[in-house]
């Protein structure tokens, strides 16, 4: 029985050489992730920089399934799905513009594992640990580097802060990757969440249906599915990711009620046009997930050749929005430097607002006037604004 293809075959490996009940078990694709140089040149034929990059290799560390890793073309180094997961020398280079944390989390930190910077909404850092890690990671001040992950006393820590906090009603367990601890686990996690009254809603943030769709068994369902209302963000990027076995993954969360939206990072030679994210878009309202937003790349230190202009993601969601259906529209959000937030960034549809008309344009860049209501409250504060 092979468990990997032979270096040197000549053609790329195919899941037909391996053992399928093997690669269908997602432990299985866990303990076999390619995380060496010598592993990964039996998937791929490798570039001397992009070997370069992986000898030298000091910050994130490098690792992907034996299934993210099949969906990558052998042979072009531009291919999107491989350069998410190959390491780039360009990784090694910083630049002043870089945040070691870009969204300032350490400073809305309760506990290391607990960030709060909105009114109703925390989020819950559950394991330092990823199935795949991606080149363009923003927490990669602290993805993969001790495997860390939540015990009962910072789970403790978590349900007291959310008991003396009730107006925290939306948890969001993401990481590193939650879905990368055991069914017992999580079923532990979203168990004691529960038990916090003031707790309405629970969201996971997850790239497993698309590095490693396996996980998602009909046991980690059955766990999520009791602590409902649960939804759940999927972190894809290209419509390659979009395969059988990662639609059959969503599939049996959306057969379990789990709203499923995504999360897409805006990627310089990956998915910045159009097109790709209109095929993205269509291709994810296609297996029951709500396209959520799309992230402008973070500027955390060493992803500065993934980064596109805004003015680029503005001209991406200006080919969106009625081109193709409203349901698979993201929102275009930039993750403020230092903490401010997500801001929504858009194309500009008011071109001229009046006292009582707005000049508006359309998809098409056709003209439409809106007359305003004039009530008398806000008559009256005009009349107000004018005397000041
Ligand atoms: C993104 C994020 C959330 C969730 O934001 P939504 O806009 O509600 O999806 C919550 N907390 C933190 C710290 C976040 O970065």
């Amino acid at each position: 029985m092979k468990i990997m293809p032979d270096a040197g075959e000549g053609e790329p490996p195919g899941r037909g050489a391996l053992n399928r009940a093997e690669w269908n078990d997602w432990h299985w694709q866990l303990q076999h992730r390619i995380t060496t140089l010598k592993a990964l040149l039996h998937w791929l034929s490798l570039t001397p920089e992009e070997i370069e990059a992986i000898e030298t290799e000091g910050g994130l560390p490098f690792a992907v399934t034996p299934y993210f890793a099949a969906l990558a073309d052998r042979y072009d180094p531009q291919c999107p799905i491989r350069r998410q997961f190959v390491p780039d020398l360009r990784e090694q280079q910083f630049i002043p513009d870089d945040l070691a944390d870009p969204c300032g989390e350490e400073k809305h930190s309760v506990f290391p594992w607990l960030v709060h910077r909105y009114p109703d909404r925390v989020l819950l850092l559950a394991t330092d640990g990823c199935a795949t890690f991606c080149r363009h990671c923003t927490r990669r001040r602290m993805v993969g580097r001790c495997r860390s992950t939540i015990d009962r006393t910072m789970l403790d820590l978590t349900v007291d802060y959310l008991a003396s906090h009730p107006e925290v009603g939306d948890v969001l367990i993401s990481g590193g990757d939650p879905l990368l601890l055991e069914d017992g686990a999580l079923d532990e996690i979203l168990t004691a969440l529960r038990r916090v009254p003031s707790v309405r809603i629970v969201r996971i943030g997850t790239r497993t249906p698309v590095t490693i769709p396996q996980r998602i068994t009909p046991e980690l369902v059955g766990v999520l599915k009791k602590h409902h209302p649960l939804w759940m963000n999927i972190h894809f990027n290209h419509p390659r990711e979009i395969t059988e076995e990662c639609a059959e993954a969503c599939g049996r969360l959306a057969d379990a009620g789990i709203p499923l939206g995504s999360q897409s990072v805006l990627l310089a030679g990956i998915n910045d046009r159009p097109k790709i994210i209109r095929e993205l878009c269509r291709g994810l309202i296609a297996i029951r997930v709500r396209p959520y937003y799309l992230y402008q790349c973070d500027l955390a230190p060493g992803t500065a050749h993934f980064r596109a202009p805004v003015k680029t993601g503005i001209a991406i969601m200006e080919k969106l929005r009625g081109h193709i259906s409203g349901l698979a529209v993201p929102a275009y959000v930039v993750d403020a430097p230092g903490g401010g937030g997500k801001i929504p960034v858009s194309p500009n549809y008011i071109i001229n607002c009046e006292r009582n008309k707005i000049l508006l344009r359309n998809w098409e860049n056709r003209l439409f006037e809106l007359p305003q209501p004039r009530t008398g409250k806000s008559a009256r504060s005009r009349a107000r604004a004018r005397l000041r």
